[in-house]
Formats: structure tokens, C-alpha cells, sequence
């Protein structure tokens, strides 16, 4: 193939992939008795290239997300004036906040205390105001390393949150355990979200699901999904 070719052939893989995971967003919502505009997709867009985003954006997508801020970083550079939504979905270190303050416009990953006050320390510095989920371990501390908060520090952590001026509480993200059914996680992140929402009114949203699992994630109330294999493919075919 040619370079041109290559690359149409992308976008046009791209596109089919992109419109059986809003058919497979829409078919849940259905099922769940909720319109398909209540799921926003995030296209979890690790390990591929920036073209690949300048791609999606053609392609309507809005919401992107990115877990590793030196990669994320260098993206959003060559697409920065694209009408996305950037969110940071990784592990986050403390001393890589600044970098994230410049970019996220929603950090989906916070779950300990010292990660609040430094993001707070660099959305302030670049005069921001960045949205917040909380990331939940929902096998309460039992699971491989996932990450989040455990439940019993969740209300905590919230509070902390929404005292900062440059930050802004949504909701609550996870990632369901591996290598057993979801639903129950699901159920138990719904609950949470629940009691968060009765502190909070307006951080209503509920970040779960993955290309394997959108389904039960929105049965169970996801208001977002991440979905990175099942748009992207699975191997690095790297068009540029
Ligand atoms: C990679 C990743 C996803 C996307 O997972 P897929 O199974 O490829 O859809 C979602 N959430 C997080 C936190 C991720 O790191």
C-alpha cells in the first residue's frame, strides 16, 4: 500500500470500529431504559499515534483519554486545537501534575490525598480549573494493584477535592477487577456513587467500562466508558 492508502485505510477501520461501539453504547443504554446520549465515549487512545486522534476527531469523536503523561503530553501538542476533551485515566504521580495541569482537562484517576493538594498546587499555577473523578478501588484494597481508594476513604477524599478552588468534583471512575464477573463491582461503584451524590449533587459521573465490559457498565449506570481495543484495534499498525 501506499502512504495515501494506508492512511485512508485507517480512517475507514477506524470509522467501522467507531460505529459498532456506539451501536454497542446504544444497544446498552437501550436495554438500561436510558437514552444513548447519557454514555460519553472517551477513546482511550494509548500507544497509538496523534494521527490516529486527528482521525477520530474527524470522525466525531469528542472525549479522548490518555494514561501516561509523557505520551499524552507530546499528543496533545500536535493536537491541540482539535475540539477534544483530554482525559488522564493512569496512575498518577505527584511529580507529574504540573505537566498533567497543562493538558487534562479531566484527571479520572485521583485517589490518594497528597495527589489533590499538588494538583490543586499546578491547575492554580497555569490558572485552570481541572474536573476531578475519583478513582475507586473497588475490590477494596484486595485486588493487583489497580489502584483507587477503598470505599471507606472515598467521602474523605471528596471533601478534600471539593475544597479547592481549581478543581472541580465529577464523579467517580474504576476499573472492574479481573477475572470474575463485573456486575457486582459495577453495582458497588453505583452504590458509592450514590452516597457521593447525596454530599454532591453535581458529580454525577460514573466512569467504568471498557471494550470487554461496556455493556454490564452501563446497565449499571456508567455515565462514561473507556474504550481503547475494540476502537483501536489490537496490534500497534502504526499509520502516521
Ligand atoms: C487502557 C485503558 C482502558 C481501555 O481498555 P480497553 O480494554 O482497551 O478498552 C480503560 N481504562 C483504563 C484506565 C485504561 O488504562
Amino acid at each position: 500500500m501506499t502512504g495515501q492508502d494506508a492512511q485512508d485505510a485507517r480512517l475507514e477501520s477506524l470509522r467501522a470500529n467507531l460505529a459498532r461501539v456506539r451501536e454497542r453504547i446504544a444497544q446498552a443504554a437501550l436495554a438500561a431504559g436510558r437514552p444513548a446520549d447519557s454514555v460519553t465515549l472517551v477513546a482511550v487512545t494509548k500507544n497509538w499515534p496523534a494521527a490516529d486522534i486527528g482521525r477520530l476527531s474527524q470522525l466525531g469523536v469528542r472525549d479522548v483519554g490518555e494514561n501516561r503523561d509523557q505520551e499524552a503530553a507530546a499528543k496533545y501538542d500536535q493536537c491541540r486545537d482539535l475540539p477534544l476533551t483530554w482525559h488522564f485515566i493512569g496512575q498518577l504521580q505527584r511529580n507529574k501534575a504540573a505537566s498533567v495541569a497543562r493538558y487534562a482537562d479531566v484527571v479520572q484517576s485521583i485517589d490518594r490525598s497528597p495527589l489533590v493538594a499538588a494538583l490543586q498546587r499546578a491547575a492554580l499555577r497555569v490558572g485552570r480549573v481541572l474536573g476531578v473523578c475519583l478513582q475507586v478501588d473497588l475490590e477494596d484494597g484486595t485486588g493487583a494493584g489497580r489502584g483507587g481508594v477503598p470505599g471507606a476513604g472515598l467521602m474523605d477524599l471528596a471533601v478534600q477535592v471539593a475544597d479547592q478552588p481549581n478543581l472541580r468534583l465529577l464523579g467517580l471512575m474504576a476499573v472492574a477487577p479481573l477475572g470474575v464477573a463485573p456486575q457486582p463491582a459495577f453495582a458497588r461503584l453505583a452504590e458509592l456513587s450514590g452516597q457521593l451524590v447525596e454530599r454532591f449533587p453535581g458529580a454525577t459521573v460514573i466512569s467504568a467500562g471498557m471494550s470487554s465490559d461496556l455493556g454490564p457498565a452501563i446497565a449499571a449506570g456508567a455515565t462514561h466508558v473507556r474504550i481503547g481495543t475494540a476502537l483501536m484495534g489490537t496490534r500497534a499498525a502504526q499509520v502516521t
